[in-house]
């Protein structure tokens, strides 16, 4: 045999996630999104408190008594959420589910590199439609790729850009397949396509407790669709994907939407005054609506940049990508650790 390995997973590239530095390792920590304040304390109260009968048991399969914290909270049916470890396996579900070889991928680049990696996976063909430098969505070409599966994030990541409801909206009265809208960032933006889902059975918007609750280490995701278009996706999903500790300390981390929206407040404050210090220090910027930056520096050095502000402590995310070269997404951090930042570049800009 010429390898262990199907074709596809033969060829692909793996995804490189960012660097994660142990725990307490003095560092400042800029490069993979995740909210600099601490989780729910009602969230770590259960966590603490947690009988350990629920550890010898399996979990409930639907985790429901996290699907009726998102109901409550998002005031949609139970029946139209679906759970997932992490937002990042429900993105795996839908491509498992819907692609396959003649049934295509498409979404805009540059984007989460993870929906390259999910489609290469899998027999399936793939299509990516580059954005215009001002990110406007591409509805035509879209339309055009006629994907099983078309992927938007909202805010994007890298870029931080928001795509307007109403794009989207048009966008997905031309689609037959699943429009998937990953709203990982919503929790810091103005917007939200969920309304969508009660106008277009195709339409999924996925979201993770990763950056807006402070729990990227739990693994908890969701998505909201009609239920005829979960149908599929419970069929592929794990039987037993969240775990029992997940289910509950999520619920209690949802339920208290007080501390997540006053910590989001906080980011966005900062990103407010990033902004400013990176555009002072002659930085290009692209308006962001989600807990990080795009941005050029004045020289384009980026990579070189990167080096030399992990050599100081600081790590910040570069992609060696084409467009993106010159570019660095910088995760808003606390003032303080903004602060530092700006004060290491200053002597590399
Ligand atoms: C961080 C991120 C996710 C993944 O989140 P998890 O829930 O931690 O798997 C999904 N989509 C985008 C665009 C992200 O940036």
């Amino acid at each position: 045999m010429a390898s262990y390995f199907r074709p596809s997973v033969e060829r692909m590239t793996g995804y490189t996630p960012g660097e994660q530095p142990k725990p307490g390792t003095n560092i400042i920590k800029l490069n993979t999104n995740e909210n600099p304040y601490p989780p729910s304390p009602a969230a770590i109260s259960v966590l603490r408190n947690l009988d350990s009968e629920w550890l010898r048991r399996y979990p409930d399969p639907y985790a429901n008594e996290f699907r009726k914290a998102i109901s409550e909270v998002l005031e949609v049916p139970v029946e139209w959420i679906i759970v997932s470890n992490g937002s990042d396996e429900l993105l795996n579900v839908v491509v498992r589910a819907c692609a396959e070889l003649g049934r295509k991928v498409v979404y805009p680049m540059p984007t989460y590199v993870l929906y390259r990696t999910l489609t290469d996976m899998q027999p399936a063909d793939r299509v990516e439609i580059p954005y215009s430098k001002d990110y406007r969505l591409p509805i035509e070409e879209l339309v055009a790729e006629n994907g099983a599966v078309t992927f938007i994030a909202s805010p994007n990541s890298p870029s931080g850009h928001t795509v307007p409801i109403d794009k989207i909206r048009q966008l997905a009265a031309r689609l037959s397949g699943v429009l998937v809208v990953d709203e990982a960032y919503v929790d810091f933006a103005e917007e939200t396509a969920l309304p969508l889902v009660k106008e277009f059975e195709n339409v999924i918007i996925i979201r993770t407790l990763s950056k807006g609750y402070s729990l990227a280490g739990l693994r908890l995701g969701f998505g909201i669709a009609n239920p005829k278009l979960l149908s599929g996706l419970f069929k592929v999903k794990d039987s037993y994907n969240i775990d029992a500790i997940a289910c509950l300390v999520g619920a209690a981390a949802m339920r208290d939407q007080a501390h997540k929206n006053e910590c989001a407040e906080k980011v966005k404050a900062s990103r407010v005054k990033l902004a400013a210090d990176l555009k002072q220090l002659g930085c290009r910027l692209w308006d962001s609506q989600a807990n990080f930056f795009l941005t050029q520096p004045p020289k384009g050095n980026a990579e070189q940049i990167y080096l030399a502000l992990k050599e100081r402590g600081i790590l910040v995310r570069y992609f060696k990508q084409a467009g993106l070269e010159d570019k660095l997404r910088i995760t808003v951090g606390t003032d303080e650790q903004n602060q530092i930042l700006i004060e290491a570049l200053i002597h590399l800009v």
